[in-house]
């Protein structure tokens, strides 16, 4: 067992390894900052969820909006998972990665009209329809392709994860969802309504959760509206339980999969439905790092900066919600140990990729930020002109780049200035 949060690093005389790959010789090989994701711990992940769900009616639809690089929903689509997406983009990646529409969940408040004839087009397997208008509008359009479009929708059954205020989605009080008060009356309109197909019903109540109990909370409340739905001759197919497993950053305990999803599964026994899942975090999370070099020092007399050639434009999660990415260095160092604030060139207080962390560090030398396979690259921006980072995928020995680092002039094609009279 590796002692860090992502289980194929470990450390060796040459310094860290990600499965077997040096990464300061992956730092020579491909610059820096780059982001390095192991196949083998998302494998891992995966297949612990698979095992855990053995023997059930059920399936895990990846959330792309985690990590959308090709690579990594080829991946997991090759391991066997579906997709949720939240966008057209990203409809486009599955389908551009190989992944099969038939396996595709749509969630999302805002889905465009374009977005939603592409996805008929594709042939989805679900829209999770979030409001009373959304609902009009896909009946409406599917009617006039001449479509089903099979839909569930996606209620808000009032939980509270205790979570980040930020990542909880599942409280009356936020965006997403119907409220559960209305969910009934809705469920029959669709009933009425032209070019819907009724599948199923959706939650997803938060993010990084560390707890089973808010999921079979909100599990016993949907149960309990799918048997109305029974009742009045609207029977479902399939209950999508959302996403939202939680992992180590720092000192957390999260609960395995099988255990997270126990009181879940127990609550499903004899039941028909199909159980849907959509982890993002849980399986991708821990299967990346963020490697990034040292600048320069600079000690002051309140706090000692090491600033860093990664910044909040490549990993937003610190400077967004305060998170914690643990810190390594990639090679020992026999320089002092010192306290250092970790930050980024950009022109923001706000850039700090971490706060206070003890390190031996020089100029020049490697770290790099653990857990930071989910929400990492797909949150990154061009903010000061920065091209995004490359991706590399290790596998075994072997590496593969799995995205081209941007080239300054990408930013600023499309731009266009204003004729000179
Ligand atoms: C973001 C999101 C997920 C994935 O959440 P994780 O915390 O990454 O597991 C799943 N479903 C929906 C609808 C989402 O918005």
């Amino acid at each position: 067992m590796s002692t860090y949060p992502i289980s194929t690093l470990h450390e060796e005389a040459a310094g860290l390894y990600l499965e077997g790959v040096s990464l300061a010789t992956l730092a020579e090989q491909y610059g820096t900052p780059t982001y390095v994701y192991s196949r083998e711990a998302l494998t891992v992940a995966f297949n612990a969820y698979q095992a855990a769900l053995k023997g059930h009616r059920a399936r895990i639809f990846y959330a792309v909006k985690s990590n959308s690089n090709l690579a990594v929903l080829n991946l997991f689509s090759r391991l066997g998972a579906g997709f949720d997406i939240v966008s057209g983009g990203e409809l486009a990646r599955v389908l551009a990665a190989g992944g099969d529409a038939g396996v595709v969940v749509f969630s999302g408040v805002g889905k465009s009209e374009a977005e939603m004839r592409q996805a008929l087009r594709a042939g989805i397997r679900c829209f999770n329809v979030e409001s009373a208008a959304e609902l009009n509008r896909l009946a409406a359009i599917a009617s006039d392709m001449g479509k089903i479009a099979p839909i569930a929708l996606r209620v808000n059954p009032d939980v509270d994860p205790k979570t980040h205020p930020y990542i909880s989605t599942g409280l009356r009080s936020n965006k997403f969802g119907v409220a559960f008060d209305e969910a009934l009356t809705l469920y029959r309109r669709a009933a009425t309504l032209p070019g819907l197909r009724i599948s199923g019903i959706a939650c997803h109540i938060g993010s990084q959760l560390l707890d089973p109990a808010p999921i079979a909370e909100a599990a016993d409340k949907i149960l309990g509206l799918v048997d109305q739905l029974a009742g009045e001759g609207i029977p479902l197919d399939h209950i999508d339980l959302g996403g939202g497993l939680g992992i180590r950053y720092k000192d957390e305990t999260p609960p395995t999969p099988a255990e997270y999803l126990a009181p879940l599964l127990a609550r499903f026994a004899g039941r028909s439905e199909e159980i849907s899942l959509e982890p993002g975090r849980s399986l991708i999370g821990n299967a990346g790092l963020l490697l990034t070099r040292i600048e320069y020092l600079k000690p002051g007399s309140e706090k000692n900066f090491a600033v860093v050639d990664a910044a909040m434009n490549d990993l937003a999660r610190p400077a967004l919600y305060d998170a914690f990415h643990e810190v390594v260095t990639v090679s020992r160092s026999d320089t002092a140990t010192q306290r250092y604030e970790i930050v980024g060139p950009i022109c923001e207080s706000g850039d700090f990729l971490a706060h206070d962390r003890e390190l031996a560090a020089a100029p020049g030398d490697l770290l790099a930020l653990l857990s930071a396979g989910a929400y990492g690259m797909t949150m990154s921006s061009n903010y000061n002109t920065r091209p995004r980072a490359a991706e590399v995928m290790v596998d075994g020995t072997r590496t593969w780049l799995i995205r081209e680092r941007e080239q300054i002039a990408d930013l600023y094609r499309g731009e266009h200035m204003m004729n000179a009279d």
